[in-house]
């Protein structure tokens, strides 16, 4: 055969060959260890009594023995990490971001063993371990020794929780990792972590370069075993914070176990993307996102774009493109440099996918999927192939539950409010990608979505910079970035006792005048009567005040329905809102003497006379603040900017703390509203008279219907009412007794909503540094990060 006719055979056959990257120093690696290992605590290692196997996903291997943690184990864990903590503390902020950085170093020096070992234990792809995970996890650590040093002007006034638990799932071993310790050390505190039963041996690789880091042994801590050692971390009474990623429904137990400790929580769940593509979209570019989306990590990924949503006019040609390019993947041994899926992570997640494909097509779905040939032989094989599918109904539970696999679920919409509705039509709101090559309507949908991350013409971006995290069941709390550091820090001042004011029932009573009023709840922007058609007169020592409604659970229904209809305040200016506050507070000036006239009997007039003035101060420094507390842009590495945007979070519980009736109220009111939240407040139970007299302020200051309301009741009556609402998406309590703190924060797990209870010191709410407006408006939003890439 003449030489130009074999360029064209091979120009016509031409494939990959096979490009395998080598497993050996990560299998010497383990040789070293005898392919056993113990825990690392104290910065040694410890031997276990009983361990379970580590397999290889792509053939089944045993790679190594790992230890079965117990529950002693982990309370030896803790015990190392409070010990290392004064030491860690006398370092200093320059002495932890040395070790921080020598992390990074020492990190990066062993990059291709993590990466390698990465993919043997977890089956992703080399050039995804090699490429993103390791470089990621680098990166966090060299952007956190940073932090380390700009923390103390950043974050005045904070300082490091104490000791901290961490527990994160097998899709991002190493990542997840960073993203977890790396913050945690920045800010001072040591950490007791559990990787991922699967896999562990990244985990257990960096206990080692820990030492040769520098890392001072007991810093960090490493646990492994199944999800009994999760739970031991979650219910340990010591920990001062648990940093979670994983399952909602591990989720939701971690919340309810630590209901009431006190703990600082943050949660990183479950989600259901959506993929948008607009008519207008650059459709090739948009078939890459897809690839990029959904088939990155076998589609094992929290915020996968696992539901495309696309223009009906568009669907037929990107789906076209679509199948053609889901054809060119190619799935095989993940150590290969040129596959783009490997397996699933084992047996059982196969299963639990396929279940989710075969009901689909059960119930009439299309489902189109590439070949697995060779790879899907014998029984216990753990590949599955990327999958469309198509013909769904909305209320089918591959459109709305997490499959965690390679499976793409296709709807199309015919506007963009359309489109907008079938992205928030879901429990979760981890992340959403749009495409369209129209700047103005991709920025216009990206506020409308209902998730903490928005990537515009593009998908699954992250960065050490830029916070990530969700909203609904997709969790709460952040994770990179400032919004991921204040996740590790507490208030460092004890509330300055600047005002020196009585307690409210040690200052004697009077009795008020007798005005025979009956108050009404202030519902919708109306004054309604209660539901239940009663009213009662509250008693202090010998004083009765005039009757107020005893608010109940249906009264709370229909404020929180009012208040979820009053969508116009979030999309309010912020200009607009903080004109609002100041005419509340320029109202409740002028109206001084007579709020006056009913705190005295409660507190004394000296105390109500301060009341008042710091009621007016916190309404003006709230206003003040309405458009100050703003976002940031990030510029995290590559062609794009990120806008990390201050949202509101929503419909907001608030239970105003009982002895400061008017100063409380307001205190917790101003900074929600100022951020653009509803709320839905029951007034103090001590004076819930004052709520009365203020409405009549709040009537006339602007405030849009349902904006805010106000039910007077029973707190322990109402406030579980608040915190089990699905509808409400944070509470709100200050001055919660430990019990009714736990059931509260026990109630919130069922819809997994924010919520910030404490026990504040009765002094401190009249104490401007406590209130100081920034702790206030940090539990008023969420940070949404919307990545915009630029280019031509
Ligand atoms: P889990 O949420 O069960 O596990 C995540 C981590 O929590 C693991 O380290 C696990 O330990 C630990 N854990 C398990 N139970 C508890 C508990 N009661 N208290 C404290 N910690 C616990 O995820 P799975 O690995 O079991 O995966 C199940 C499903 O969850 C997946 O199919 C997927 O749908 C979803 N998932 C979602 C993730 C996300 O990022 N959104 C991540 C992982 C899974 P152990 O390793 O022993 O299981």
């Amino acid at each position: 055969m003449p030489a130009s006719s074999d360029i064209r055979d091979i120009m016509s056959t031409l494939d990959y060959g096979p490009s395998p990257e080598s497993a050996t120093p990560a299998l010497d690696w383990l040789a070293t260890h005898e392919q056993g290992f113990g825990l690392w605590i104290g910065g040694q290692w410890r031997d276990g009594s009983s361990h379970f196997d580590s397999l290889n996903p792509s053939n089944g291997q045993r790679l190594a023995a790992i230890t079965q943690a117990q529950t002693g184990d982990v309370d030896q864990a803790v015990q190392a990490a409070e010990a290392a903590l004064p030491a860690w503390t006398a370092l200093g902020p320059g002495g932890r971001s040395r070790v921080l950085y020598a992390i990074a170093r020492t990190l990066q020096r062993h990059s291709r063993l993590l990466a390698v070992l990465e993919t043997l234990d977890n089956g992703k792809a080399i050039r995804e371990s090699r490429d993103i995970d390791i470089p990621l996890a680098i990166r966090h650590f060299y952007h956190h020794a940073g932090w380390a040093l700009r923390l103390a002007t950043e974050f005045p006034k904070h300082r490091a929780l104490g000791v901290v638990g961490q527990i994160v799932p097998w899709n991002f071993p190493l990542l997840m990792l960073a993203w977890k310790i790396a913050p945690a050390l920045a800010c001072g505190n040591t950490v007791v972590f559990k990787p991922a039963e699967q896999t562990s041996l990244t985990a257990l690789l960096f206990a080692e370069l820990c030492t040769e880091a520098g890392v001072p042994p007991g810093v960090i801590n490493i646990v492994t075993g199944d999800g009994a050692v999760g739970q031991a971390i979650a219910q340990h009474p010591r920990l001062r914070k648990i940093a979670f990623t994983g399952s909602t429904e591990v989720g939701r137990e971690i919340r309810k176990a630590t209901a009431g400790s006190g703990k600082k929580l943050s949660l990183e769940l479950g989600g259901k993307s959506p993929f948008i593509v607009f008519a207008d979209a650059d459709l090739d570019a948009a078939v890459e996102g897809i690839v990029d989306s959904i088939w990155f990590n076998q589609g094992q990924v929290c915020c996968a774009g696992s539901r495309l949503l696309v223009h009906e006019g568009t669907a037929e040609r990107l789906l076209a493109k679509l199948r053609a390019r889901m054809a060119l993947l190619r799935i095989g041994d993940p150590l290969d440099k040129s596959i783009d899926m490997g397996p699933l992570i084992d047996r059982t997640q196969w299963q639990r996918v396929s279940g989710y494909v075969e009901r689909a097509r059960a119930e009439g779905a299309v489902i189109t999927q590439a070949e697995l040939g060779a790879l899907a032989a014998g029984d216990n094989h753990c590949y599955y192939p990327p999958t469309l599918v198509t013909s769904v109904e909305t209320s089918s539970e591959i459109v709305s539950d997490e499959v965690f696999g390679p499976v793409l679920v296709v709807q199309t919409f015919r506007t963009p409010a359309e489109a907008v509705e079938l992205a928030n039509h879901t429990r979760f709101g981890l992340a959403a990608s749009l495409w369209s090559e129209s700047i103005g309507l991709t920025l216009d949908v990206a506020p409308k979505l209902k998730a903490g991350v928005v990537w515009i013409n593009t998908a699954n971006a992250f960065d050490a910079a830029c916070g990530f995290g969700g909203v609904k069941e997709s969790g709460f709390g952040r994770e990179g970035g400032r919004e991921g550091l204040i996740e590790y820090l507490g208030p460092d001042a004890t509330p300055a006792t600047q005002h020196d004011m009585p307690a409210a029932s040690e200052v004697p009573l009077r009795t008020p005048d007798a005005i025979d009023r009956t108050a009404k709840l202030y519902v919708g922007g109306a004054q309604t009567r209660p539901d239940g058609g009663y009213s009662v007169r509250a008693e202090t020592g010998d004083t009765t005040w005039p009757a107020t409604p005893l608010g109940n659970r249906k009264d709370i229904r229909n404020a929180v329905e009012a208040a979820r209809k009053a969508t116009g305040w979030e999309r309010q200016s912020a200009h607009g809102r903080a004109q609002v506050l100041y005419y509340l507070a320029e109202n409740t000036q002028a109206h001084a003497e007579r709020l006056i006239a009913t705190l005295t009997p409660f507190a004394g007039d000296a105390r109500a006379r301060l009341e008042l003035q710091c009621s007016v101060d916190r309404l003006l420094a709230f206003a003040a603040a309405a458009d100050k507390f703003e976002g940031r842009v990030h510029q995290p590495p590559g062609n794009v900017v990120v806008m990390a945007l201050n949202e509101p979070v929503g419909v907001i519980g608030q239970i105003a703390p009982d002895d400061w009736p008017l100063l409380g109220m307001v205190s917790l009111l101003a900074p929600a509203i100022a951020m653009g939240n509803r709320v839905v407040l029951v007034p103090s139970q001590r004076l819930p008279w004052i709520a009365a007299d203020w409405v009549q302020v709040l009537e006339t200051s602007d405030i849009p219907a349902g904006v805010v309301n106000l039910v007077t009741g029973q707190r322990d009556e109402l406030a579980p009412v608040l915190a089990a609402h699905a509808d409400v998406d944070s509470l709100w309590c200050l001055d919660a007794a430990p019990e009714l703190a736990t059931q509260l924060e026990r109630l919130s797990a069922i819809n997994l909503k924010r919520t910030w209870i404490d026990r504040a010191d009765n002094s401190a709410w009249a104490d401007a540094d406590w209130a100081e407006p920034d702790h206030f408006l940090r539990q008023a939003t969420q940070v949404k990060n919307v990545w915009v890439p630029y280019g031509v």
